[in-house]
């Protein structure tokens, strides 16, 4: 498979090229050929008659006596007796087959070129052919020469008219193969531009039109992706604000008519549902944020084990009232990294929730290594674990692998991953997760260490 355009074109400007001047010598070849042996014959052909003739003047005494005669009894020489005119050097007929013209001055024009008789440097008479096979000869002026020039130039001149033509042809064929995968992106663009996103071209070719068709395959198809999360993300979010939003407009009519009475577990009950409206709006703010890559770092440098040890201390009380022992292991020589630490301790503890949450029993263990040149923070359960089919999608935005999960009885937004992931990224770092289904799920994110 050709995998330049350019390749493309030049080889097929070159078969183009090859192909007319392979046709054109190919023709005038033949023709040239064919016109050349003809000439020739007819030039020896014509001697033979100068000798014939030449012979029967010396024989005949320096004479033409009888020249008619001997030609019309000679019976391998009849045909000729049928086809010349004799001249003397005159120029006047001393033989034809029409014996009534003997004696006329010969009409050269009307005869063509005529075959010399020469004895001893001397004209001693001119044969005419009345009529040549060859029409051209027939023509007024043209000798062999002139017309095996004619000839073999009419045969240049139609070959490259058929080469032309050829080439047109070819030419056709092949631009019009070349530019069918632009046709049919021009075609795909003009819809997306209209509005039908995540059209699809063939993308066959390793060529530079292949290339943009696959670059232009996966521009549409992440085009259609963002639009239909951007859909799916604008109905996550109000539904998401529906659900407190209702409960909070239900208890408020309550107690605006007295239906409800007040007190101090409605207060809280209120008061949650007000922190869970603000958590979300917080974490969509910071979404956007760094999306628009103006996500404000505080940096600090700081030892990633103070890091895992505050993460780990937030959630001990947790851990133990669920039996589940948390543990954080991190050698003293850790490099030290430079992050915002209130916005990583987040992440830490959106991973250590995430795990004690699915976990039942055994531990949670908080790790630090570092690894060429990166310090990795690893927080690994012994929990359910997550699907193969599920682990690509958890670290989208409002992606919940259970819907109907609720934590201490509100929904989960599904942001959590998601804003780890931008708060990870945003500090140049990398977060990924592995799992085995039924055995547990840990989470690493590399940090690139501070440089001083
Ligand atoms: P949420 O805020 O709803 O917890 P996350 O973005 O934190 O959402 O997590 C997305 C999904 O990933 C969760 O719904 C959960 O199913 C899955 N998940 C996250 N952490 C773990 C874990 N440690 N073990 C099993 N599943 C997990």
């Amino acid at each position: 498979m050709i995998r330049s355009l350019a390749v493309k074109l030049t080889l097929a400007f070159l078969a183009v090229g090859v192909s007319g001047a392979l046709l054109v010598a190919f023709i005038s070849g033949q023709r040239t050929r064919l016109e050349f042996n003809r000439f020739v014959s007819q030039q020896s052909g014509d001697s033979v008659v100068a000798v014939l003739l030449l012979g029967f003047y010396e024989e005949n005494e320096y004479s033409w006596e009888g020249i008619g005669q001997w030609l019309t009894n000679e019976p391998s020489l009849s045909f000729l007796s049928r086809l010349i005119v004799l001249a003397d050097s005159e120029g006047r007929m001393i033989y034809s087959p029409g014996p009534e013209q003997v004696g006329l001055e010969v009409d050269s024009a009307g005869l063509g070129g005529g075959i010399s008789v020469i004895h001893d440097n001397e004209l001693v008479g001119t044969a005419y052919f009345r009529d040549r096979i060859i029409p051209e000869e027939g023509l007024p002026g043209f000798s062999p020469e002139s017309f095996f020039l004619y000839s073999v130039s009419q045969a240049t001149a139609l070959s490259a008219a058929i080469a032309a033509l050829l080439a047109l042809v070819l030419g056709i064929l092949l631009s019009r193969a070349l530019t069918r995968p632009l046709r049919e992106l021009t075609t795909a663009t003009e819809e997306m531009a209209a509005g039908q996103l995540g059209q699809q071209v063939e993308a066959n070719a390793r060529d530079e039109i292949g290339k943009l068709a696959t670059a232009f395959n996966k521009m549409s198809r992440d085009l259609a992706q963002a639009s239909h999360l951007r859909r799916q993300m604008t109905a996550d979010i109000a539904h998401d604000l529906r659900t407190p939003l209702t409960i909070l407009r239900g208890y408020t009519e309550g107690l605006s008519d007295g239906s409800i009475e007040n007190g101090k577990e409605l207060y809280e009950l209120l008061h949650q549902e007000v922190v869970h409206i603000q958590h979300l709006v917080e974490d969509l703010r910071t979404l956007s944020l760094a999306d628009a890559g103006e996500l404000s770092l505080d940096r600090r440098i700081i030892d990633p084990k103070a890091l895992l040890e505050r993460a780990g201390l937030a959630h001990v009380v947790a851990a133990r009232q669920k039996s589940i022992s948390l543990r954080v292991e991190a050698p003293d020589t850790l490099p030290s990294v430079s992050v915002d630490v209130e916005r990583m301790t987040q992440v830490l503890d959106n991973l250590v929730t995430n795990a004690l949450q699915f976990t039942s029993e055994g531990e949670i263990l908080l790790e630090g290594a570092s690894i060429d040149g990166s310090v990795a923070l690893r927080v690994s359960d012994t929990g359910t674990g997550i699907q193969p089919q599920e682990i690509s999608f958890i670290f989208d935005r409002f992606y919940k692998v259970d819907r109907s999960r609720h934590r201490n009885g509100q929904a989960q937004s599904g942001l959590g991953l998601a804003i780890a992931k931008a708060i990870v990224e945003a500090h140049d770092g990398v977060i990924s997760a592995d799992s085995t289904p039924g055995k547990g799920t840990s989470f690493t994110i590399l940090l690139p260490k501070s440089s001083n």
